[in-house]
């Protein structure tokens, strides 16, 4: 992140910077703040991510500390490296770097794998051969205790030469678990000897075929965030009751064991102190009018109800980028929403207000005529247009743009009424309007074609009203237009809201996919947009005037076939 931005940074405090300070003042660390970001390469990041990266990025760059990006890849089944490549890609985008090379859970697996030996040898951790239902049954439930496996008291060796086997692939997948010995009675059922190894005999996008068994995430986290030597492990709220377990682990192994494999590993210096990591939740950001489970996005993404990951109206980050939302708009909101330990649900206008903000601010005006409707100035009787300079923006000095003025141009055919209803300030025969930068016309004559659509309008010109009002007379209207002879074409796609209710979640409204808002995408073609956009670069960002905001799409728009995506609207318009 460049030093401008960051000491932009004046966000208000909260409770897991409280803590850091809390730790620093006691030396719990000696001074180091180690973070990571540690996602499933299961699916794209989405805007719900984005709270998580800019917290541990964030707290690392305040801190002067460092932050890991650790893919946690123990579902090979579900993951790719399509994903990995995407992750990277939108953590970069948000301006956003890692300490050190990409780490894998999976280049632990050797580790934490002879950690489980460990646990075996001094008893706490068993080879169980119930079968999955049966293990559902032995559990237990919130109100009733487990009961403990047949097999919990097999022998050390048994146990040894039976893990070494499963991993061997003499076993099929579900016949047999290694399980940690801790509490069948325990109230907290994460608790009750959870599996932490299964059999799976699958390849793996980065260890091959080397492995038959895989860690369980609750198992394997812990220690990688050890390996890391990671001071802060700072996940979502449903992970609250696994942290007991958390700590269980690391506790339940030997420290120097730990601290040997993290030095081994280069994480962890001769002179530095090795401590273990501390887990603390804070809630996971909702946002209206979306879905945030990656499950339901990858739902949408396979039934091809959007386009891709990267649509313009999914929430994930690649989506929001392509819509022409700016990093600084996603960082700002997740400065804003704060952090707390209570689930709430963040209303998507403050998402929206974030990006128009910054557009307002640093997009380049130009005009965009969405439905054409031709209009001959028939006064307009210099020999060749007339060349006019409109600024680019309204209060930063970035340049002009220059425009044709001549006896042909476009308007908007919603800002024309044949008959205007009351308080109309748009154009309608008989009255005046001025167009943006340029004269005050009047409309003098409606033609229609043989089927009575109307295709042209006459209009006259007030000569003496460019740049200052008509003498003895209030022309309120100003309505935007492009020049006949050097608009260029555009598709314009309308994108909006990706469902119709608040909440798609909800139970009692069926499926999430209920919710889907059938107009969440217009798409118009044979726009005319204002000559300069010709050089429009992939992803630049416009306020349409009067229209909204957009972006040229980073595929799809290149000069001569110009794609515009709208961002956002003007102003809000779903609040009633
Ligand atoms: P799923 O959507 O399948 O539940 P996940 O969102 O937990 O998966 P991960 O890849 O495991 O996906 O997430 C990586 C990190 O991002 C985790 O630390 C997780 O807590 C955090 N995270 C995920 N979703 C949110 C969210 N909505 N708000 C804040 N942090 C989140
Ligand atoms: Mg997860």
């Amino acid at each position: 992140m460049t030093d401008a931005t960051k000491s932009e940074h004046t966000t208000p405090s909260h409770f897991i910077r409280h803590l850091i300070d809390q730790d620093l003042a006691s030396g719990k660390h000696d001074g180091r703040v180690q973070t990571r970001f540690p996602p499933e390469p299961n699916g794209f990041l989405h805007i719900g991510h984005a709270k998580s990266i800019c917290l541990n990025f964030g707290l690392a760059e305040q801190y002067s500390g460092a932050c890991n990006l650790r893919f946690d890849d123990t579902n090979p089944e579900k993951e790719s490296q399509e994903f990995i490549n995407a992750i990277q890609a939108d953590v970069n985008w948000l301006g956003f770097s890692w300490s050190g090379d990409v780490r894998y859970t999976s280049a632990y697996f050797q580790q934490i794998f002879d950690f489980a030996l460990q646990l075996i040898r001094s008893g706490k951790a068993y080879v169980c051969s119930l079968t999955p239902e049966q293990a559902r049954e032995y559990r237990g439930t919130l109100t009733e205790p487990g009961r403990n496996s047949p097999y919990r008291d097999r022998s050390i060796e048994d146990n040894l030469d039976l893990f070494l086997r499963m991993q061997k692939g003499e076993f099929a997948d579900g016949s047999h678990s290694l399980r940690a010995k801790i509490d069948m009675a325990s109230p907290n059922i994460n608790m009750r000897d959870p599996v932490i190894y299964r059999i799976r005999n699958v390849h793996h996008h980065q260890t091959g075929d080397t492995w038959k068994v895989y860690p369980m995430y609750d198992y394997a986290h812990c220690i990688s965030d050890a390996l890391e030597h990671v001071t802060h492990s700072l996940c979502t709220l449903e992970f609250e009751d696994h942290r007991p377990l958390y700590d269980w682990i690391l506790n339940n192994l030997s420290l120097d064991s730990l601290s040997a494999a993290a030095s081994e590993l280069g994480n962890l210096d001769s002179d530095v102190r090795y401590v273990l990591p501390q887990q603390t939740e804070f809630a996971r950001l909702n946002i209206n009018y979306n879905v945030m489970s990656k499950r339901k996005l990858k739902e949408l993404v396979e039934l091809g109800l959007v386009t891709g990951w990267d649509d313009p109206r999914m929430p994930t980050l690649s989506g929001l980028r392509r819509r022409g939302y700016t990093p600084a708009s996603i960082r700002k909101f997740c400065d804003i929403i704060g952090m707390s330990r209570s689930e709430s649900v963040v209303d998507v206008a403050m998402l929206e207000h974030c990006i128009r903000e910054d557009l307002d601010e640093n997009a380049a005006r130009a005009m965009c005529v969405l439905r054409p409707l031709k209009v001959t100035i028939t006064n307009f009787d210099k020999a060749a247009p007339e060349l006019l300079q409109l600024p680019r923006h309204p209060k930063k000095e970035i340049g002009n743009r220059e425009m044709n003025f001549g006896r042909e141009l476009y308007i908007d055919r919603t800002d024309f009424e044949e008959v205007p209803p009351p308080g109309y300030k748009r154009l309608s025969l008989g009255e005046e309007v001025r167009l943006r930068g340029a004269y005050v016309i009047r409309c003098e004559e409606v033609i229609r074609n043989a089927t009575g659509d109307i295709v042209e309008l006459r209009c006259s010109m007030d000569t003496a009203t460019l740049g200052q009002n008509p003498v003895g007379r209030k022309v309120k209207g100003v309505i935007h237009w492009v020049p006949s002879d050097t608009a260029l074409t555009a598709e314009i796609r309308i994108y909006d809201r990706l469902f119709v209710d608040a909440n798609p979640d909800d139970k009692a409204l069926g499926d999430f996919k209920n919710s889907l808002n059938p107009d969440s995408l217009q798409v118009l073609t044979g726009c005319l947009v204002e000559p300069s956009l010709g050089s429009a670069q992939p992803e630049e960002c416009f306020q349409f005037e009067r229209e909204g905001y957009f972006c040229a799409d980073r595929f799809d728009s290149r000069p001569g076939a110009l794609v515009f995506n709208r961002t956002v609207s003007l102003r809000d318009s779903w609040t009633k």
